[in-house]
């Protein structure tokens, strides 16, 4: 394991032992759940919008530390973004985990979803990364329910 990617293992282990923006979201407008059934992950995102912002963000559920890293990460990084950025984050993100390996990945720009770049070797860990994301753009889009499969 070379030097980035023990570090990029580091930030997952800490997102996953301490979830940022972790819990319920009372003032919520938007929620929705997402399932992995592969691997048992079940993730709830919580949207605050006003004017097209998102004001407040937050996830509950349970899952992989894969999962709820990437949830973790998300909320951080989709916080007081606009939808329309929110789409493109979600975009960059899905480039992340499904480019193939010898893409390059613009790392400056993708902050902490760069992390996740390692998962394109494990096509069975890309559900449990982008399952957060799918399923802050069903909340997004009004579904309630969002499964991977
Ligand atoms: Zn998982």
């Amino acid at each position: 394991m070379n030097d980035i990617q023990s570090l990029y293992q580091q930030v997952i282990l800490d997102h996953n032992k301490n979830p940022r923006n972790f819990g319920p979201l009372l003032s919520a407008n938007h929620s929705a759940d997402g399932l992995n059934p592969l691997c048992g992950d079940d993730i709830t995102v919580h949207l605050l919008i006003e004017n097209d912002i998102i004001k407040e963000i937050s996830f509950e559920g349970s899952g992989c530390a894969i999962a709820k890293s990437s949830a973790s990460i998300m909320t951080t990084v989709l916080k007081g973004k606009t939808i329309e950025q929110a789409e493109q984050l979600f975009a960059d993100f899905h480039f992340v985990v499904t480019a193939p390996m010898d893409a390059e990945l613009n790392e400056d720009s993708l902050g902490k979803m760069a992390v996740f770049s390692g998962v394109r070797e494990f096509p069975a860990r890309v559900k449990c990364a982008s399952l957060a994301w799918h399923t802050m753009q069903s909340a997004l889009h009004g579904k309630n329910i969002t499964s991977t499969e």
